[in-house]
């Protein structure tokens, strides 16, 4: 991955209620190319994996549960200054105080349903793109 990328996951809350293409929409419409993207699910195990720096914290049962009871789309995404213009599209993680009109201020329900997953760094894009896409899918 590139330091103008940033890896994306839109959660299970989001596929089962209908609002995928509306999210891919409004990713792209604040300037973001999609250079890779797949629909696909988590086992238990590889949730775990994936959530691992949380696995000390109280919600991560739920928040494990949660990310297993669905489809997920994880994608990466290009862009000057992807992750922070990124995290700023999606606002903060708990969707009651996040900024109106961002992502998760329109789709999230709940701290834990709160509708998409943006990397913090660029070293954490590398590390969560490289979990979902191998070499081949993205183009390197
Ligand atoms: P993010 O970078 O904004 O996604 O936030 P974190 O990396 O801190 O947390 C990862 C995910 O764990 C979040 O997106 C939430 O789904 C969940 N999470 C984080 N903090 C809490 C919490 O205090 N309670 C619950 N129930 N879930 C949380």
């Amino acid at each position: 991955m590139r330091d103008n990328q940033t890896f994306t996951l839109i959660k299970p809350d989001v596929v089962s209620d209908g609002h995928l293409g509306e999210i891919v929409q409004s990713i792209q419409d604040a300037g973001f190319k999609i250079i890779a993207i797949k629909l696909t699910r988590l086992s238990r195990v590889e949730a775990m994996d994936f959530y691992g720096v949380h696995k000390e914290k109280p919600f991560f049962g739920k928040l494990i549960d949660f990310m297993i009871s669905g489809p997920i789309v994880p994608m990466i995404l290009e862009k000057e200054n992807a992750i922070e213009d990124f995290r700023q599209l999606i606002g903060a993680t708990n969707p009651a105080l996040a900024e109106k009109g961002t992502i998760r201020e329109k789709f999230g329900t709940s701290i834990t349903k709160n509708a998409i997953h943006g990397s913090d760094s660029i070293d954490n894009a590398e590390i969560e793109g490289s979990f979902y896409f191998s070499k081949r899918e993205l183009f390197v």
